[in-house]
Order: structure tokens, then C-alpha cells, then sequence
């Protein structure tokens, strides 16, 4: 955004804040959707706890973190100050931290191979805690990508189901940075769907208007709101 000067006006993140909600109100809006079926999660990985304040304060409740360890420095001090914050982890997770996610997160959208599912439900077991779950897609098929391939989606689901016992809530993917998102979008609410799951975690500071009109009940921004990462 420019000043009349022509020089950059720098906005605050509760301004930020404030532009997204608006923005997923217009998108809730044009897509006939009530604007209480999406749900904001505030990407704060790479920030600090004095970054992240604020925009609790303006009212922010959901927060996305990508890493356990990150994550574990920053939010307990967080959540001693105000208990009904919502925690995600959006970012890979590795079985020997199973343990500190389940305890710390409210929701994981990272569940992507056997090897999770066995922690994850060794853990939940063991700590009476039920994050909520969604199986994440690598719906571009990228190597360099974690995620289940679309064509085994459906049977990675009911090995989580039948073969571990959890309960999946939901679908994650991140659509490939080159490619259009919509396609990614509409495969995932299609294999959701046709799976009985009722979540679609999709769209991030650069389309999660595209997201909002193909169902996505989890939009997961980030620098739209804190700004660009260093
Ligand atoms: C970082 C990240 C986001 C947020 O990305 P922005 O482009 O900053 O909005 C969303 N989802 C995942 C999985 C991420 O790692």
C-alpha cells in the first residue's frame, strides 16, 4: 500500500489481521457460506512470542506452528496467559515427537505415513488427549513434498481408520507453488467427500479465497498477517 508520497506504509499485524478476516468474509460471502464454517489459523512459525501477542489481542484464537520443538519455546507461556488458544501443527512431524505434539497440539495436519499413526496412537491412548486429525495430500505428487499420492488416499485412510484406530477428521494438501490452485483444491474436497471427512485444512496467504469457495473449513495464513518471513 502506498501514502500519497508514494513511499510504503508499513501496517501493523492487527491491520493485517483485520484485512484477512475481511477478505474470508467477502470470500464466505461470494461462496454462500456461513463465515462461521472457516476457520482462521494464524501461521506463526518463525515469529516471536512478541510478535504473535498483538494479534492475539485483537481477537486471534487459532495459531499454526511447523515445527514441535519451535513451538514448545514459545506457546506455553502463551497459553498460561489465556488457556482457549487453539494450536496446530501444520509442519512434518516425526514419530519420536509424537509424544510432545499430542501434548501440546490441538490439532495435527501432518498425518502422512504408518509410522506416524502408530505414535500418534500409542499417544493419544496414553495421554487421554484427541487432537484433531487430517491426513495430508501431496496432491502435485512432488518428490521433494510429504504427503500420501492421491491414488492412495483412499486406502491410507482406512489403514489410519482400521489398522490404527483414529479417528481422521479430515484432508491437508499445499498445492505445488507453479501450478493453479483450484484443481488441488477441488481433488481434495473430492476425495474427502467421497471418504466421509468432513475438514479440508487448504489455502494459505495466496489463495485462501480460491480455498473458501472449494470448501476448505481451515485456511492457514501466515505473512498475510505477520508479514513477510526473514
Ligand atoms: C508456512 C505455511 C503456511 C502459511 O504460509 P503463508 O504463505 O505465509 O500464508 C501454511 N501452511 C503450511 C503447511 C505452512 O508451512
Amino acid at each position: 500500500m502506498n501514502d500519497p508520497d508514494g513511499a510504503q506504509v508499513t501496517l501493523s499485524s492487527p491491520q493485517r489481521f483485520a484485512a484477512v478476516e475481511a477478505e474470508i468474509a467477502r470470500a464466505c460471502a461470494d461462496a454462500r457460506r456461513e463465515r462461521s464454517s472457516v476457520s482462521l489459523i494464524a501461521v506463526s512459525k518463525t515469529y516471536e512470542v512478541s510478535e504473535i501477542a498483538p494479534v492475539i489481542a485483537a481477537g486471534q484464537h487459532q495459531f499454526g506452528e511447523n515445527r514441535v520443538q519451535e513451538a514448545k519455546g514459545k506457546w506455553p507461556a502463551l497459553l498460561a496467559d489465556q488457556s482457549d488458544l487453539v494450536l496446530h501443527l501444520i509442519g512434518p512431524l516425526q514419530s519420536n515427537k509424537a509424544k510432545e505434539a499430542v501434548a501440546l497440539f490441538d490439532a495435527i495436519h501432518s498425518v502422512d505415513r504408518p509410522s506416524i499413526c502408530e505414535a500418534l496412537s500409542k499417544e493419544i491412548g496414553k495421554q487421554q488427549r484427541r487432537p484433531l486429525l487430517f491426513v495430508q495430500l501431496n496432491t502435485g505428487e512432488e518428490p521433494q513434498k510429504a504427503g500420501i499420492a492421491p491414488a492412495d488416499a483412499d486406502q491410507f485412510i482406512k489403514r489410519c481408520r482400521e489398522g490404527y484406530g483414529l479417528e481422521i477428521a479430515g484432508l491437508m494438501c499445499i498445492p505445488p507453488l507453479e501450478d493453479a490452485p483450484a484443481p488441488h483444491f477441488a481433488l481434495t474436497s473430492k476425495i474427502a467427500a467421497r471418504n466421509g471427512l468432513k475438514l479440508l485444512s487448504m489455502g494459505m496467504s495466496a489463495d485462501f479465497a480460491v480455498a473458501i469457495q472449494f470448501g476448505a473449513t481451515h485456511v492457514r495464513v501466515g505473512s498475510a498477517i505477520f508479514g513477510a518471513r526473514g
